[in-house]
């Protein structure tokens, strides 16, 4: 297929078991759920990152799963829900088109933290020398 799975989702092309869509926003069954209710948010428009979203395109989406977070878990009767964007190819995101996962979750199920995703070595880290380099990035005119 030459256009973007989430992207012939959008258009109706693909079907999917869609719960909400508005003009900016789709959402929909993840075809492989991880619990019951498992729902992926995307933005209509086409891109890979979230750096490469619109300002207009990262509100939508926020405020999609602002309507959806807690409808989703009521319908499938959970008490809470991990979310989460696997942003880039080294996280593990498979379909190069933003989305966000909306993961229904209860006590016992087996799932983990959002923030055990990484284990990468922080010993000899330091946080302050982090934080100033962020700092920086985020003060580059490139970025915002
Ligand atoms: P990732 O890119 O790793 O964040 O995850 C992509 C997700 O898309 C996976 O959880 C898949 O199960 C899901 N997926 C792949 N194809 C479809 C489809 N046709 N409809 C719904 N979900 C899908
Ligand atoms: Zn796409």
């Amino acid at each position: 297929m030459n256009i973007c799975l989430f992207c012939a989702i959008s258009a109706g092309k693909v079907p999917a078991h869609v719960v909400y869509e508005d003009d900016r926003t789709v959402a929909f069954l993840d075809i492989h759920p991880s619990a019951p209710g498992h729902t992926l948010i995307i933005p209509r428009t086409h891109v890979a990152r979230i750096e490469d979203l619109s300002a207009e395109d990262a509100a939508a989406l926020f405020a999609a799963l602002h309507r959806l977070a807690k409808p989703i878990r009521e319908a499938v009767g959970a008490e809470a829900a991990t979310v989460g964007i696997n942003d880039g190819p080294g996280s593990g995101q498979e379909v190069p088109h933003v989305h966000i996962h909306v993961i229904p979750r209860r006590r016992g199920d087996g799932g983990t933290l959002i923030q055990l995703v990484a284990r990468t070595a922080t010993r000899g880290t330091s946080l302050a020398d982090v934080a100033d380099k962020i700092r920086k990035k985020i003060a580059q005119p490139t970025n915002g």
